[in-house]
């Protein structure tokens, strides 16, 4: 028993997820603070290459996010005005918005309906003339067919850059993400497998394309002068191009070393904690994720079931609410993008246009899940569904 959130006494709140920080990131931050560099320096440059070495990836290219990497992926891939780019409606905001970052277009394709991922067979259905990019997204930590989209972007001279915000350590047929498409987009954010607080990274087996994407993501300053930002370096600087402010500090690198000389343990109770909710669930009305094909390995990054009226009696709504009152946190992954005013808006979209990635917005909802969480919470979890599940709204 504890102080919860309203300050009454009751079992403690269980949140969603939370970073899971501890006394190597503490003293990581430290000792950048006590070097006197904070910005992109050697911490970068060394994260940059541990993160190219567990991925594989002959490139990684730090940045502040992973928004800046989809963005900086598109451009490198040559988006801009009368392109389109075919992408997932049930993804974050983010995923979409870069594509007109970028001056293309987010054409959006229905994904399938028992994993929430982006359809091949509806994708190459949609290619167009006018298609330049595939931009599958890796959902809740399950691969998207990423040798489907391969297959698919080759035969039809077609670029892929792939949305791994929520897949930072998954393989596929012994390949991992990260090494498949031409541009693979991390995230670092605070609730992500590994967190910086703010980042991400890119990785890519082009260096050109590499060296460009360091360029553009710190003003255009040409790659000599680019130095300009490390300790002892030149005074003078060109402008190759009117680039961007996406650089990642030390700061932030110095957590990514930390968080992923880290990430197999973390991983590990993730897989531990999905096994108990897996265990759980099995014996209520909710529909759990769908299997893997054999082969391929999941990054566990939501715990993601479905709730459907039609087994439960609850909509999902109601019993995110329910569960709030019980203090226990939730989300919705993702409420449908063509659902958002904006694209319906501006595209002309509305229900009923992509149907599974409506079912996934309408039902979709993510249980408590973060690699520090104890399994006792998902019991508890289980346990106060199990009591809201047995009983009407
Ligand atoms: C978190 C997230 C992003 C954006 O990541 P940032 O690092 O916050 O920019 C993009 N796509 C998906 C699917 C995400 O979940």
């Amino acid at each position: 028993m504890s102080t919860g959130p309203r300050g009454q006494t009751g079992p403690a709140f269980v949140p969603l997820a939370r970073p899971d920080m501890g006394d190597a990131e503490l003293s990581a931050l430290a000792e950048v603070m006590a070097s006197g560099w904070l910005t992109t320096g050697p911490k970068v440059k060394a994260f940059e290459a541990a993160f190219a070495q567990f991925t594989g990836a002959p490139e990684a290219v730090a940045l502040n996010s992973c928004t800046a990497g989809l963005h900086l992926s598109l451009l490198a891939c040559g988006v801009g005005p009368g392109d389109q780019v075919l992408t997932s409606p049930l993804t974050f905001c983010a995923t979409a918005n870069t594509v007109l970052h970028a001056g293309g277009t987010p054409v959006f394709v229905d994904v399938d309906r028992d994993t929430g991922t982006m359809d091949p067979g509806a994708t190459a259905a949609a290619v167009s003339e006018r298609t330049r990019v595939l931009l599958p997204v890796h959902y809740a930590g399950r691969p998207a067919d990423p040798l489907a989209f391969r297959a698919l972007a080759d035969a039809r001279g077609l670029r892929l850059v792939e949305d791994a915000a929520h897949c930072i350590d998954a393989r596929v047929d012994g390949r991992r993400i990260g090494t498949i498409a031409d541009f693979t987009a991390f995230s670092f954010y605070s609730t992500k497998n590994l967190a910086t607080g703010e980042g991400g990274m890119v990785t890519t087996a082009s260096s050109e394309d590499a060296d460009w994407m360091r360029v553009a993501a710190l003003h255009g300053l040409s790659r000599n002068a680019w130095a300009r930002y490390a300790p002892g370096a030149p005074a003078q600087y060109d402008v190759e191009m009117p680039g961007y402010k996406y650089n990642m500090m030390d700061l932030q690198a110095a957590l990514g070393l930390v968080q992923l000389s880290r990430l197999e343990q973390m991983q590990a109770h993730r897989e531990a904690l999905w096994a108990r909710y897996e265990a759980g669930v099995v014996g209520l009305p909710l529909v759990r994720p769908a299997p893997l094909p054999a082969g391929w390995t999941h990054a566990r990054h939501l715990y993601t079931v479905l709730v459907d009226p039609a087994h439960c009696g609850w909509t999902r709504d109601a019993l995110q609410v329910a569960l709030a009152r019980e203090g226990i946190g939730t989300s919705v992954h993702f409420r449908a993008l063509h659902l958002h005013t904006y694209y319906a808006q501006r595209f002309g979209l509305a229900r009923g246009m992509f149907p599974n990635a409506e079912y996934h917005s309408d039902h979709s909802l993510s249980l408590p899940f973060w690699s520090g969480m104890p399994l006792a919470d998902v019991d508890r979890v289980i346990e106060t569904l199990d009591r809201l599940l047995a009983a009407a709204p």
